[in-house]
């Protein structure tokens, strides 16, 4: 069903991507716009994004951090991570439903027909390592004579990167077709393992990978908008599991990191009236889970 949700993440993918002088100047839009962060990820170099993605600017923070140090401008970085905790706190992950262009694409391509494939849960914590590693250390220690590091995720491995602003840049700029070497192969094979793997499986980008859904899961279970569960209706009957566009198995505990409050569970799935949500611990729809049950 199309709902409001994904209108609302059509509406966010347009408005992230609204530049569409980009086929006259061949180049991706640098006006002011671009110095906010959206809260999605949406590369900053594809050629119609109109904001900054949190995730490059906050590697670029870590990357550039001795140098902003030594001229007294690290407190440019205070901004995306002050952006990030704000977020975080009101509504934990619910950007990645409402809001993020790669994963309402991720959702778009699950609905090709398909066997579905379940991951393990064990690899849901890979994404952890991702943030460690390829967005706050390897930026940080890897650096070059002047004191920079590079965005060792986005350059790496980011897939949204590839499809968003490698593929249409070199189209746009043919010069750039010589420098492409061995590192754009190997971001296009790994961007066409991962379009194959997103048929079968419920957004692996995100349960996997994803170090921007890292970040905001750990303010689930304290932000101020949070789903509930209530055990005494709950008959486990896993119908939340089975439509949780995340996998998520939400009879075994509300609030877990890969929830993305994308609502579906509780408008969709139960029957029951065994999940609600509560703003700032106000139990804001209760009165509507309680008809459900005496339907
Ligand atoms: S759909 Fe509702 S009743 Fe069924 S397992 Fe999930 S929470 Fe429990
Ligand atoms: S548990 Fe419910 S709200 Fe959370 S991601 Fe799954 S369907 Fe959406």
């Amino acid at each position: 069903m199309w709902g409001l949700r994904h209108w609302l993440q059509s509406a966010a993918t347009a408005l992230s991507n609204a530049y569409l002088l980009f086929p006259f100047t061949r180049n991706i839009y640098q006006g002011k716009l671009k110095s906010i962060c959206v809260p999605g990820l949406n590369c900053y170099s594809c050629p119609a994004a109109t904001g900054a993605c949190p995730l490059g600017s906050l590697q670029t923070i870590f990357a550039s951090i001795r140098p902003a140090l030594k001229s007294g401008t690290v407190h440019a970085g205070f901004y995306i991570l002050g952006m990030l905790g704000i977020t975080g706190s009101l509504v934990g992950r619910m950007p990645c439903a409402w809001v993020c262009p790669f994963g309402f694409l991720q959702e778009m391509l699950h609905k090709i027909p398909s066997r579905e494939i379940e991951i393990p849960r064990w690899m849901t914590y890979i994404k952890y390592v991702f943030l460690v590693f390829f967005v706050i250390l390897l930026p940080l220690m890897v650096i070059d004579e002047f004191g920079y590091g590079i965005t060792w995720f986005c350059k790496y491995v980011c897939p949204a990167g590839t499809l968003e602003a490698g593929i249409p840049m070199l189209i746009l700029q043919p010069q750039l077709r010589e420098l492409a070497g061995w590192l754009y192969v190997n971001k296009i094979i790994v961007l066409v393992l991962f379009l194959a793997i997103v048929v079968f499986i419920r957004r692996p980008f995100c349960r996997i990978v994803c170090p921007l859904g890292a970040i905001y899961s750990l303010f689930n279970k304290v932000s101020i908008f949070r789903m509930v569960h209530h055990p005494d209706k709950c008959v486990l009957c896993k119908e939340c599991y089975m439509g949780c566009p995340m996998g998520v198995k939400f009879y075994e505990g509300a609030n877990q990191p890969d929830c993305i409050r994308c609502l579906k569970c509780m408008q969709e799935s139960c029957k029951y009236g065994a999940i609600s949500y509560e703003v700032a611990g106000l139990p804001l729809i209760k009165k509507r889970a309680e008809e459900k049950l005496s339907l």
